[in-house]
């Protein structure tokens, strides 16, 4: 399971947490995320700008 942080924000995708809230059940892979999903935190960046995170912290 990866994870990918919002550069703008700081906002971290969990695969293994998913994002209920935005309907991303846990273990939903970064790869079924929509290319036009908007980082819920900040609501500027999309998931393109993105960038993996380290896997623990
Ligand atoms: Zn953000």
């Amino acid at each position: 399971m990866a994870r990918y942080r919002c550069p703008g924000c700081g906002h971290v995708y969990d695969e293994q947490r998913g994002n209920p809230h935005e309907g991303f059940p846990p273990g939903t892979r970064w790869a079924q995320v929509p290319d036009d999903w908007a980082c819920p935190d900040c609501a500027v960046r999309d998931k393109a700008d993105f960038v993996p995170a380290p896997g623990d912290d």
